[in-house]
């Protein structure tokens, strides 16, 4: 198979995410033949370091041997089965291990297959178990300026991102917005802590008046991923859990992207000493390798459906809810977390991730807000082109590193496997491609 006709034959028949299509005539896509480690080749085997791990999904590399040789396992044993009324090892055994990760405070998980799924479970376990409370009218649902919790109508209820959510507005139902803690807002003289502050009484505000129709605040946790990597202090998720206590309002931390010791720490919420009353998960949680989304809540939200009564049920099902060969990818990637030490080891990672970017990077007079929590290292490029993000990942892929801004924020992402000539290759063709951008 020639590249151009791969090229044409995808762009006939095949609808790419998140794309204008058209812009295919003069962009090329880039056919990919095979994934190793933190590279990915192209079918020419051209390579290019995977510095957003794959839209935020890839912890341990592709084609992880680890995890590649679980699944092969896997699938000579039980590939997928119904979940309702059936159970097997891999999804107890995943449930058992993620709810000692929250030392039991988050014992029950419910599974789906994406993100956006995962917040949609959610927003409706929250109202209804309002609802089976007696609490009829706690049905509507807060979320911060810029969040961004999935594309599916419902989760764009609660989410912030216009170019997202324009199109579709006739078919949300919307919630509240409130102020965002981004610690880019900060005025002169004000710290991150200062400025997350000033948010949790904004939102201490609004609960105030409001809370009698609202089932559940969602956030995420210490970073804003898809807005531009919006980063906050940890102070406010914990004013965050003091107002939603005082007001009887749900905590939803949506850990799709930070989760899965993204940040630092196992769950983001650690960092705060809090936990909210959902933690969703996705993404990195399969490794990177297959579908898979849960949501974890508590006894007491458990006990709000359990009844002799089956409406009082959470009836709620996806075909491929709890897929063992997904929750078998899972278990593999909580088994190389455990014995490498990952959170550990990504604590010096990170330092010399964000030590890189800095000499690279923190004097340049186009570069602002360089900034850093754990493996996310994210900085804002002053440019009035319009077009900024799609020079910068076209620069990028020259000097073979995958890199997609969003909007002017360029970030790194990569995998939890990049040693230190990864690092420096990732951070020299980001700075290389960046010249090439800017260049008129
Ligand atoms: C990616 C993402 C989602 C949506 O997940 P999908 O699998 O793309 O549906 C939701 N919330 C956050 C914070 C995300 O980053």
């Amino acid at each position: 198979m020639t590249r151009k006709s791969l090229l044409e034959r995808s762009r006939r028949a095949v609808w790419h995410p998140c794309t204008q299509m058209k812009t295919h005539e003069s962009l090329p896509l880039v056919p990919l033949s095979r994934g190793e480690g933190v590279w990915l080749y192209d079918t020419d085997g051209r390579r290019m370091l995977d510095g957003v791990s794959s839209w935020w999904v890839n912890l341990f590399g592709h084609c992880n041997p680890r995890i590649n040789d679980a699944i092969a396992e896997q699938l000579e044993t039980l590939e997928h089965a119904m979940l309702a009324g059936f159970t097997h090892e891999p999804v107890v055994q995943l449930s058992e291990r993620l709810a000692a990760l929250t030392g039991h405070a988050l014992g029950h998980a419910f599974y789906a297959s994406d993100g956006a799924s995962a917040t949609e479970i959610a927003l409706k376990m929250s109202m209804h178990a309002w609802r089976n409370r007696g609490e009829t009218g706690k049905s509507r649902f807060v979320s911060l300026a810029g969040s961004y919790h999935g594309e599916t109508v419902g989760a764009l209820a609660v989410t912030d991102v216009a170019l997202f959510r324009d199109a579709y507005a006739p078919l949300i139902r919307s919630g509240a917005t409130v102020c965002s803690p981004d610690a880019r807002a900060a005025e002169p003289g004000e710290s991150d802590e200062d400025v997350a502050e000033r948010a949790a009484q904004a939102l201490a505000h609004y609960l105030e008046t409001h809370h009698h129709d609202i089932a559940a605040l969602i956030v995420e946790p210490l970073v804003q991923g898809a807005c531009g990597m919006a980063m906050y202090h940890p102070h406010y998720l914990r004013r965050a859990r003091e107002l939603c206590d005082r007001w009887n309002v749900h905590l939803i931390a949506d850990e799709i992207a930070v989760g899965c010791g993204r940040t630092g720490t196992f769950f983001a919420c650690e960092q705060a000493g809090i936990w909210p009353d959902f933690i969703c998960l996705s993404k990195g949680i399969s490794g990177g390798y297959l579908p898979l989304s849960l949501v974890l809540t508590t006894d007491d939200i458990y006990a709000c459906f359990y009844d002799d009564d089956v409406r009082r049920g959470f009836l709620h099902s996806h075909s491929y809810t709890g897929n063992a060969l997904a929750c078998r990818a899972a278990l593999a990637t909580l088994d190389i977390f455990a014995a490498d030490d990952v959170i550990t080891a990504n604590r010096a990672r990170a330092e010399r991730l964000g030590a890189a970017t800095r000499a690279a990077f923190g004097d340049d007079p186009a570069v602002r807000h360089l900034r850093q929590r754990g493996m996310i290292v994210a900085f804002d490029v002053d440019t009035p082109l319009a077009d900024f993000s799609t020079r910068y990942f076209r620069a990028a892929l020259a000097h073979e590193v995958l890199l997609r801004p969003i909007g002017n924020t360029v970030y790194f992402m990569p995998p939890y496997i990049v040693e230190d000539d990864d690092i420096a290759h990732l951070v020299g063709g980001a700075r290389k491609a960046l010249d090439a951008a800017l260049r008129p």
